[in-house]
């Protein structure tokens, strides 16, 4: 019989699209559809990776419980897993992420902690601050996905991979952006040992530090973004920002557009990072003066944002429509 005998074996190998009616210029443009991953985003790779490290190094076993700081896709992602392993899983998560996210978790019978977007890192009301806090306060394991060496792992060994192989090898730049830094220091590491002439480019939404840290080296006080899932206000210990050779920065209603274009266009429906990626793909591919094969990726489904970027009465009170 051709079946999975659980849903963690559906994790990973997930299909490359070409967008054929956008403008990509002299390139063409590929989406790694992430958002087909069982828990519908990038981050259930990490998951599985982060929890089975934990296991062999001792630090848990089923029956205990974790502890995770996430805008909403790592919770979703751990959620999966602790059910199918048997864990009890805490989620700290900002106020600004969506309440699709929030139902999700909680349907999961994960418990979900909100917190305040406003403040920054080293802040006791920031959500990595939190959430270390409760760990330590209850005994619960910290997952720390922006520490965590399994989450460049699970990229490193999983998805560079699969994109090099579903492109023959002949991968000119991958557009990226930056959560926890893993996609960034999994991919950005085995593209270039595969070829150093791979371009790793970052999309960073306007607010973030990031793009401003790569062109001038210096961290600017960070500003606030509606994109979920991608920017910082600070470097992740597992960034590795030198991987990257390029930055754009997105606007929240440049990013959003490109994502609703993408739907209406190519019928493919992703979240608010995914625009984000496509908008600054869209500006590389239309800069090239040679043909080019870029890689971006459908990071997580559209369906979690239903309430805010795909309706037109929350576009319009933000003023992005
Ligand atoms: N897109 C979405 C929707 C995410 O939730 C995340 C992770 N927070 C990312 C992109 C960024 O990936 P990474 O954490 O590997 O940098």
């Amino acid at each position: 019989m051709k079946v999975y005998s659980n849903i963690l074996e559906m994790i990973g190998h997930t299909p490359m699209v070409e967008f054929q009616n956008l403008d990509t210029g002299k390139c063409r443009l590929f989406g790694k559809m992430e958002s087909q991953n069982p828990g519908a985003s990038i981050k259930d790779r990490i998951a599985v990776s982060m929890i089975e490290a934990a296991e062999k190094a001792g630090h848990i076993k089923p029956g205990d419980t974790l502890i995770e700081a996430t805008a909403g896709n790592t919770g979703l992602g751990l959620a999966l897993v602790a059910s199918q392993k048997g864990y009890t899983l805490k989620i700290v998560m900002p106020d600004k992420m969506s309440m699709e996210k929030e139902y999700n978790l909680r349907a999961f019978g994960a418990e979900v902690i909100r917190t305040r977007s406003d403040v920054g890192k080293g802040h006791p009301e920031y959500y990595q601050d939190v959430a270390k806090r409760l760990s330590e306060e209850n005994g619960w394991f910290f997952i720390n996905q922006f520490s965590n060496d399994a989450n460049i792992q699970a990229h490193y060994e999983t998805t560079a991979p699969e994109i090099w192989e579903q492109l023959d090898g002949k991968v000119d730049a991958i557009v990226l952006g930056v959560g926890s830094g893993g996609t960034i220091t999994g991919i950005g590491r085995y593209m270039k040992e595969k070829n150093p002439n791979v371009e790793m480019v970052l999309a960073d939404p306007e607010g973030s530090i990031l793009a401003d840290y790569l062109k001038t080296g210096d961290i600017k006080e960070a500003g606030s973004w509606v994109v979920e899932g991608i920017g910082e206000d600070f470097i992740p210990d597992i960034c590795d920002m030198s991987l990257f050779d390029k930055a754009y920065t997105v606007s929240d209603k440049e990013g959003l557009m490109a994502a609703r274009d993408l739907m209406r266009k190519e019928a493919v429906m992703g979240g608010s990072s995914t625009g984000t990626l496509l908008a600054a793909a869209l500006r590389y591919c239309q800069e090239q003066t040679e043909p080019k094969n870029v890689v971006t990726l459908v990071c997580d489904t559209g369906n979690r944002y239903l309430s805010k970027m795909y309706n037109d009465e929350w576009m319009k009170e933000k003023g992005f429509l």
